[in-house]
């Protein structure tokens, strides 16, 4: 049941079935040259509406802006502030909360740290404030890596890589503009600096010529067989 396609009546009814619903997270960010910004958003979009046909949950439109971190400076890549993720979500959650839901899974196509700490920080802080929910927090990149290492040929694939640019000649091949060449990141760890393009000019983390649009379809399938199965366990927890 995706909230932005059904009505009050069908709210109500899907009520009775369940108390679960998914609330997908994205960004606006530079997926190297070749690939959309928005890519983020659509994979995880794209799996929660498919897990939606197979199992009985409801599905939020995406929250389509992020937290970036070493991304920020590059050219399209429009973010947020923790801050301000941690409120929406909070503020998304209790709003929900108040409409008869129970289960939230926040699930985002983001794998960023500092985004994905802000997610689990105001999960811990609902679970405290409301006695009565379960909240899961997912970062669907890092809840597929694992298998994706059975057949993705880079090592160190991070972002816009092999592993997302298959994903998005799955899921939407038109928006995929050439292809970007094998980098990885230059940035002079430890140190934190502003000018981060000066270091990561392409804003390709791994090797998208690897990419494949079968690869793409493994993991999205791999994906949404996951997140099926976190639907259907937070529906048996006591
Ligand atoms: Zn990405």
């Amino acid at each position: 049941m995706l909230l932005e396609n059904i009505t009050m009546a069908d709210f109500q009814k899907g009520l009775k079935k369940t108390k679960t619903i998914i609330i997908p997270f994205g960004t606006v960010e530079e997926h190297g040259s070749h690939l959309p910004l928005s890519t983020d958003t659509m994979q995880v979009y794209e799996v929660v509406k498919e897990v939606a046909k197979r199992v009985k949950v409801f599905v939020a439109p995406p929250v389509h802006y992020g937290v970036l971190t070493s991304t920020r400076e590059h050219p399209g890549s429009i973010g947020i502030s923790a801050n301000s993720l941690r409120m929406i979500t909070r503020d998304i959650v209790k709003s929900a909360y108040s409409k008869g839901l129970r289960n939230f899974i926040l699930i985002s196509g983001h794998a960023g740290n500092i985004h994905m700490s802000a997610l689990r920080e105001v999960g811990e802080e609902l679970i405290d404030e409301l006695d009565d929910i379960k909240i899961a927090v997912i970062s669907e990149y890092d809840m597929i890596r694992k298998e994706s290492e059975k057949f993705v040929e880079t090592k160190d694939d991070g972002h816009a890589g092999e592993i997302e640019t298959s994903r998005i000649l799955y899921l939407a091949p038109q928006l995929v503009k050439g292809m970007a060449r094998e980098e990885y990141p230059k940035l002079p760890k430890p140190f934190l600096v502003r000018d981060k393009v000066k270091y990561w000019k392409g804003g390709v983390w791994g090797n998208p010529v690897k990419a494949t649009r079968e690869k793409g379809e493994k993991l999205f399938l791999f994906s949404v067989m996951k997140v099926a199965e976190v639907v259907k366990k937070v529906e048996k927890m006591k």
